[in-house]
C-alpha cells in the first residue's frame, strides 16, 4: 500500500469506529426510549393491577417489620425479607413499561386510600397480641392471594404473568408459615378470613401440585 492508501484506509477506519461509537453512546443513553419501544402498552386494568400491588406488597412489608418488631418473632421479619423481593419484582415491570413508582418510602404510609385504612385496622389488630399478629398475617396472605389470581386474569403479558405467579407461590408458602404458627402457638384450628374452603385447600397443598395444575386451577376460577 502507498502511503496515501494507507491513510485513506486508516481514516476511514476510523471514521466507522467513530461511527459505532456514537451509536453505543446514543442506545446507552437513552434506555427509556428503547425499553419504551420495546413493549406494547398496558390496558388500564393491567396499569392499576401493577400499582396497587405494588403497594399492597409494602403494606405486607411494613405490617410484618411492625409486628415483627412488637413481638419479637422471627417469622415476621423472614416474610418481610420477601415481601421486599415481591415489592423490587414488580417495580422491574414498572420500569420496564417507564411508569412512576406510587411507594412513599416511609414505613407505614400509602398513597392509596384504602391500602392505607387496612394498614391501620391490620397493625391495631397484630398489637393486640401476637396470636392476632400472626392471623393478621394470614390475613395478608389470603387477601393478597386473591388479588394476585384476578392480576393473573387480567393480563396476558406472560412476563407479568410469570411475576405475578411467582409471587403469588410465596404468598402460599407465607400463608401456610402463618397458619402453622398460629395453630401451634394456640393449640387451635386457624378460621379461614377471606378465601373460600376450596381456594384455601388448594392454597395450603400448593407444594404438593405442579404448575400446570396450578394454572387449570386459576383457569377454572
Ligand atoms: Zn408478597
Ligand atoms: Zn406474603
Amino acid at each position: 500500500m502507498s502511503y496515501e492508501v494507507r491513510m485513506d484506509h486508516n481514516m476511514k477506519m476510523r471514521k466507522e469506529m467513530f461511527t459505532s461509537l456514537i451509536l453505543a453512546v446514543v442506545l446507552i443513553a437513552s434506555p427509556s426510549t428503547v425499553s419504551a419501544l420495546a413493549v406494547s402498552p398496558l390496558s388500564d386494568i393491567e396499569t392499576a393491577d401493577l400499582l396497587f400491588i405494588r403497594e399492597e406488597e409494602k403494606m405486607a412489608r411494613d405490617v410484618y417489620l411492625v409486628l415483627g418488631e412488637q413481638w419479637n418473632n422471627p417469622v415476621f421479619d423472614q416474610i418481610a425479607l420477601s415481601e421486599q423481593k415481591h415489592m423490587d419484582a414488580i417495580k422491574k415491570i414498572l420500569d420496564r413499561y417507564d411508569m412512576a413508582d406510587p411507594i412513599i418510602d416511609e414505613i407505614g404510609v400509602f398513597g392509596d386510600p384504602d391500602i392505607q385504612e387496612l394498614y391501620d385496622a391490620l397493625i391495631a389488630r397484630g398489637m393486640a397480641s401476637e396470636l392476632e399478629a400472626l392471623e393478621v398475617g394470614a390475613f395478608i396472605e389470603e387477601f393478597d392471594i386473591r388479588d394476585l389470581w384476578e392480576a393473573i386474569e387480567h393480563t396476558a403479558v406472560s412476563k407479568i404473568k410469570n411475576v405475578y405467579v411467582n409471587i403469588c407461590e410465596g404468598s402460599y408458602n407465607h400463608l401456610v408459615s402463618f397458619v402453622d404458627q398460629y395453630e401451634n402457638l394456640s393449640g387451635l384450628d386457624y378460621e379461614i378470613q377471606y378465601l373460600t374452603p376450596e381456594e384455601f385447600e388448594f392454597v395450603c397443598e400448593a407444594d404438593t401440585h405442579s404448575r400446570p395444575m396450578k394454572a387449570a386451577f386459576l383457569r377454572r376460577r
